[in-house]
């Protein structure tokens, strides 16, 4: 389900300086957080190179930036690289958890890491007193909707103790991957949207929602009249965090998207809208 292999470039410690200091002039003197979407790895030394590391650190550290959230696979959170970023800025060490479930995350994510080795990542984090966000995954593949609201509702309680904040992302397709070709063979669905309020509503831990692609045939949708609303409703929701904030939504497509998760259930994986 991933398009970053395809966009991927290499790249040079210089050459990530140059798109670090052309992104920061855009920095207003009231930004008091940074946030660096790798789409990867920040702590990969391969990836981000450790001389171009610690400039971006002391840079923002001399711009007086009161937070930082960076991304990381759990392997490259050592306690030595999470002392170098907390010494120098308050940070957010992002992972990306995906599901609790190592079966889900190993056979079908394909992830290459297991349950525990987020755990002792968070620990590790939370040893020097540093934050954690666990980004979640709303449907992969070869998952019915029931059973991906379920394995989300289940991931977010596992991982809820361990991270201090959940990011709930709602699987969309990218060219290139199996999930497109899924997709284009009737296969695969994107999440409904009713299903992320659903898991939005059962977790009790913070939890945030940003529905990338919301109303697109490739992004997470319903029946396209209601999609804006309820995308609105989860953005109030990230803010709020009440749940009560998705009482009042309806639209006839929910009462489909209901029986579609009860039927789906007898059909051995294969979706049905
Ligand atoms: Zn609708």
């Amino acid at each position: 389900m991933c398009g970053y292999a395809s966009e991927g470039a290499p790249a040079t410690a210089e050459d990530l300086m140059v798109q670090f200091n052309a992104a920061m002039k855009k920095l207003s003197g009231e930004d008091q957080v940074v946030k660096i979407y790798t789409s990867g790895s920040f702590l990969d030394p391969l990836e981000m190179p450790i001389e171009a590391r610690a400039k971006i650190l002391a840079d923002l550290q001399s711009r007086g930036i009161e937070k930082l959230v960076i991304e990381s696979r759990p392997e490259y959170i050592t306690s030595v690289r999470v002392e170098e970023c907390l010494s120098m800025i308050d940070t957010e060490f992002a992972i990306g958890l995906e599901t609790a479930n190592d079966l889900i995350r190993q056979k079908i994510i394909k992830k290459g890491f297991t349950f525990q080795d987020f755990v002792d990542a968070a620990k590790t984090v939370h040893d020097q007193d540093g934050k954690v966000k666990a980004y979640l995954l709303l449907k992969p593949p070869f998952l019915s909707e029931g059973e991906a609201i379920r394995d989300a509702i289940s991931s977010a309680k596992a991982s809820g103790r361990h991270a201090d904040l959940l990011s709930l992302n709602l699987c969309n397709i990218q060219r290139g991957t199996l999930v497109e070709r899924l997709w284009e063979r009737g296969e695969y669905r994107p999440p409904w949207l009713w299903s992320a309020v659903e898991v939005l509503k059962n977790v009790s831990d913070p939890i945030i929602c940003d529905p990338v692609g919301a109303g697109a045939r490739r992004g997470p949708h319903n029946c396209g009249e209601c999609d804006d609303a309820i995308a609105k409703a989860i953005g109030s929701h990230d803010l709020t965090q009440d749940p009560g904030i998705f009482a009042d939504l309806d639209c006839k497509c929910k009462a489909v998207w209901q029986k579609m998760v009860e039927l789906e259930e007898q059909t051995f994986g294969t979706p049905l809208l």
